[in-house]
């Protein structure tokens, strides 16, 4: 059997007139994962190209559609796992890549790291041949004047930006993963983002720091959304995999995670998908809501949900 699960980042979904655009997305990068794996492709293979498709979408916040930082500079965050050689690749901070997702992946094939960030993780990407992509700052910039403003007027250190996420929860969202079950019965995730939106430059989210973000083995995959500072803090796919080691299915890892954020963090702090090695779909969130998809081989056509 193979299966694959993608989502388009936990938070606040307001837009109504995007979530069309964005369930068409979804479908398009369901199935582009799954053609790959009903072709016996790689679980690996089939969550990068899943996530390709919602990085070039331009309407969610990874590749070229990703916030700006608070200088109104385009910093994102990539990271994939392959559950089976349990190896992994990311980056953080890259500038100008059109596809961090891959980035990530070649990372994995190509260096004996995991992570690599900022400047030089853009130029390895540029040296394998990647597409270089120059945003247009001005177009995302004028969504976020206001904020921006106010921002401004307050405290910038850290705490505030957190403040400011609570008051405005739509900084958060339309971070993209996809967790898959190939049919060898290997597990992969990966993760993309341009993380919060009005983050201080140089800052790294949970999407590329494998065991918070973004995480597989041979018993689970998972890809976690929403403030990432509280996803790193609970060493969210760290815990999900010690959760599945325990011979729970993947949607009680996934409820478990959920309540565990909103526990420490209250509501609206995050979500997550999470895909055992039965099949066992996980889909939780303590946000208003969440857009994701599912596909299997036991289904005879995608299922998506927006928010
Ligand atoms: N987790 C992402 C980050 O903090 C944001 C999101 O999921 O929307 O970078």
């Amino acid at each position: 059997m193979w299966c694959i699960i993608v989502h388009g980042g936990a938070g606040l979904w307001s837009e109504r007139e995007k979530f069309s655009i964005v369930k068409g997305f979804l479908l398009k990068s369901l199935e582009a994962g799954a053609s790959i794996l009903r072709a016996g492709g790689s679980a690996l293979d089939a969550v990068v190209e899943a996530v390709m498709v919602l990085e070039d979408s331009g309407v969610l916040n990874a590749g070229v559609g990703s916030y700006p930082n608070l200088v109104g500079e385009i910093e994102m965050d990539a990271g994939v796992m392959d559950g089976k050689s349990l190896r992994a690749g990311a980056v953080g901070c890259i500038r100008n890549i059109k596809n961090p997702v891959l980035a990530a992946k070649l990372v994995l094939e190509k260096t004996d790291h995991v992570l690599l960030v900022g400047e030089w993780a853009s130029r390895f990407a540029i040296s394998m041949g990647l597409p270089v992509l120059n945003f247009d700052r001005n177009a995302s910039l004028s969504k976020y004047r206001d904020l921006v403003r106010k921002f401004g007027e307050g405290d910038t250190r850290y705490k505030s930006n957190l403040t400011l996420y609570r008051q405005y929860p739509s900084l958060f969202h339309e971070t993209v993963g996809a967790v898959a079950l190939d049919c060898e019965g290997a597990l992969a995730s990966a993760t993309s983002t341009g993380g919060l939106a009005l983050k201080l430059p140089g800052r790294v989210g949970d999407s590329p720091l494998i065991g918070a973000g973004t995480y597989a083995d041979k018993n689970i995959a998972v890809s976690a959304t929403g403030v990432g500072e509280y996803i790193i803090l609970l060493g969210v796919g760290v815990r999900a995999s010690h959760y599945a080691e325990n011979g729970l299915p993947a949607n009680v890892v996934a409820e478990r995670v959920v309540q565990l954020l909103t526990l420490n963090f209250g509501e609206n702090s995050g979500g997550m998908i999470a895909l055992d090695k039965n099949g066992s779909i996980g889909i939780s969130y303590n946000t208003s809501g969440m857009a994701r998809g599912y596909y299997s081989s036991k289904m005879s056509e995608p299922h998506v949900i927006v928010p």
